[in-house]
């Protein structure tokens, strides 16, 4: 599969509110950028797979604007073993911290398109 096959496949799985990930049928390392080498073994053989969308917050940073609205960005371990970096969503900043249970969300970003996004769950 080319790159952009990968991220066609990609679009089309965000429309259908799936969280797509990448496995290398190799060495069986996964992640989710999409690329068409496995970044481990350098093996083309890869699967696109489903997450489950359920993971935890590794990291999360709070960014202030001048008008006080908060926007969080955190990396997000998914319990498959990848990590994404992704916007986290919520209406109260003192449930997002480090090991925080969340799961993903999809929002369209532009016209036709959407996007994964996270929530925390308790
Ligand atoms: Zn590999």
């Amino acid at each position: 599969m080319s790159l952009n096959e990968i991220i066609q496949t990609y679009y089309e799985y965000f429309n259908k509110e799936k969280l797509p990930y990448i496995k290398c049928t190799n060495c069986g390392y996964v992640f989710y950028y999409p690329r068409a080498i496995c970044p481990k073994c350098l093996s083309k053989k890869l699967s696109i797979m489903e997450s489950k969308g359920e993971g935890e917050i590794y990291s999360e940073t709070k960014f202030v604007n001048e008008k006080g609205q908060v926007t969080i960005v955190g990396l997000i371990r998914l319990e498959e073993g990848f990590m994404i970096y992704a916007n986290i969503l919520t209406n109260r900043l003192e449930d997002v911290s480090i090991n925080k249970k969340v799961k993903v969300e999809f929002k369209e970003v532009i016209k036709g398109q959407k996007f994964p996004f996270f929530t925390t769950i308790s």
